[in-house]
């Protein structure tokens, strides 16, 4: 069994779920295909959710309508029976007819969760429907009956393979199944999500739950690339890469993986293979255990970094010093990403700042304390276990021209980071590119 994940884009318009069925059909193995809501549909939803918390009914109702059209165009678009544009039709109004009743529930904390739910609940429906409509058998099995996360909202691989092997045995001759991304229950069984880009996630979580043989990643580009496409222009398709590097880039804003996404994989050594839904004869990257070493691999970038510094002449070198200041991070759940010290001072940077107030009054019995907002974390990823290419110096180099906030290196072997401001992002991304892909760049 292989899972296949399919993003926005790859069920953006009805020619791309066309596209998508074929890639389906093509491949022979059994398989469980995990869809992304139609691409804006997240973004839409949220808006709305918005809308109707803050009272905006006469909004919500406009944007809700112009969402309904959208998809009316759709089905217009997709289906060739007047039967199953009927009954694609009939199942986007009775949607729709359910968020507007949710203008009226607009004090119920799950309401936002519901409204965002519905974007994956419709591209599976819509694309089963095109399925049944091409005389292909599938089945559409809901998420919600096997996707959970527990109290800290983690998903628990044991009881999703629990929950989902039932599922799949009620059908043994199936070949394709369709399910959800994103979209999970709660510990209190309410509906949750995995946050946004989840479905990376889904797909990871559900090939370790039913040990599948390959987990494929199908998106707009041709796999993993060796910097932001959105950033720099020469960028190019990097055949293969490590667990650990490409979990580095996930984690440091690689935006083509959900940061957590290739934890389950790497856990149960199963390859992930990124490929180009509009370009499938493309090889695509694929992510594996033991993988060729390339010195550096790629580069990413994170925004939303705030910086914090403690200064403490007293404290520092005392005992137990930075026990205490870790504490504080940890009673308000906030993950550090970067840290850095010297004799005299512990910088560390975080990327939730939602009980930054907190953290600061705790910390300022420490020492005096600095915050430095829009920051940008630079990562550069690579096999950095040998260093044979004198890879710090290239690094350097190429940062001459912008200031650097603070440097994490020897951390892992797998990466180097790097803080800077955000206005000097764009601009570090290209100059690294240069200093260290130059040869590999006259290749391509
Ligand atoms: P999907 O909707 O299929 O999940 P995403 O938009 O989440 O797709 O991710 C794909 C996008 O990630 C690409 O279009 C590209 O702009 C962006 N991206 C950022 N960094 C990289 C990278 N290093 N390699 C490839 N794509 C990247
Ligand atoms: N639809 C969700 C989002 O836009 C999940 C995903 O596409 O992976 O974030
Ligand atoms: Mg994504």
């Amino acid at each position: 069994m292989i899972v296949l994940k399919f993003g926005g884009t790859s069920v953006g318009t009805a020619k791309s779920i066309k596209q998508v069925v074929e890639i389906i059909t093509d491949i022979e193995s059994p398989k469980i295909v995990v869809l992304s809501a139609v691409s804006g549909t997240t973004n839409a939803l949220l808006n709305i959710s918005n809308q109707i918390q803050g009272q905006l009914k006469d909004d919500a109702l406009l944007s809700i309508h112009q969402l309904h059209h959208s998809y009316l165009n759709l089905i217009n678009e997709l289906y060739t029976t007047q039967k199953y544009k009927e009954r694609a039709r009939s199942f986007i109004n009775a949607k729709f007819e359910g968020i507007k009743t949710l203008i009226n529930n607009a004090e119920e904390s799950t309401v936002e969760y519901i409204i965002v739910a519905q974007g994956e609940i419709i591209s599976t429906n819509l694309v089963q429907m095109y399925l049944e409509e091409s005389q292909v058998a599938s089945s559409l099995i809901s998420a919600l009956d096997f996707m959970e996360i527990d109290e800290n909202n983690e998903p628990i691989i044991p009881v999703l393979s629990e929950k989902i092997q039932p599922i799949l045995a009620k059908n043994p001759n199936q070949n394709i199944w369709i399910t959800q991304g994103f979209i999970c229950k709660d510990s209190k069984g309410e509906i949750s999500n995995l946050q946004r880009g989840g479905s990376d996630y889904t797909a990871s979580l559900i090939g370790a739950a039913i040990q599948a043989e390959e987990i494929q990643i199908w998106t707009d580009i041709d796999g993993m690339h060796n910097n932001d496409p959105r950033y720099v222009d020469t960028t190019f398709s990097i055949e293969e890469i490590s667990f650990d590097e490409a979990a580095e880039l996930a984690y440091f804003g690689a935006k083509i993986l959900h940061p957590q996404s290739l934890i389950p994989a790497k856990e149960n050594n199963i390859p992930v293979l990124l490929k180009n839904t509009f370009s499938p004869e493309a090889k695509g990257t694929i992510i594996k255990n033991n993988s060729v070493k390339n010195g550096v691999t790629a580069i990413a970038a994170k925004d939303g970094i705030t910086a914090i510094k403690i200064k403490s002449y007293r404290m520092l070198l005392a005992y137990g010093f930075l026990k205490k200041v870790f504490e504080v991070f940890e009673k308000y759940q906030t993950p550090i990403d970067m840290i850095t010290t010297s004799e005299v001072a512990v910088s560390l940077t975080i990327d939730d700042t939602s009980n930054l107030d907190d953290i600061i009054d705790e910390l300022t019995p420490f020492g005096k304390i600095e915050v430095d907002t829009d920051l940008s974390i630079i990562c550069v990823a690579g096999d950095f276990s040998q260093n044979k290419e004198g890879i710090s110096a290239k690094v350097f180099n190429a940062l001459k021209e912008i200031p650097i906030r603070m440097i994490s290196y020897g951390g892992s072997n797998y990466n180097t980071s790097l803080l800077v401001k955000t206005t000097d992002k764009v601009s570090a991304l290209n100059s690294l590119n240069q200093g260290l892909f130059k040869e590999k760049m006259s290749l391509v």
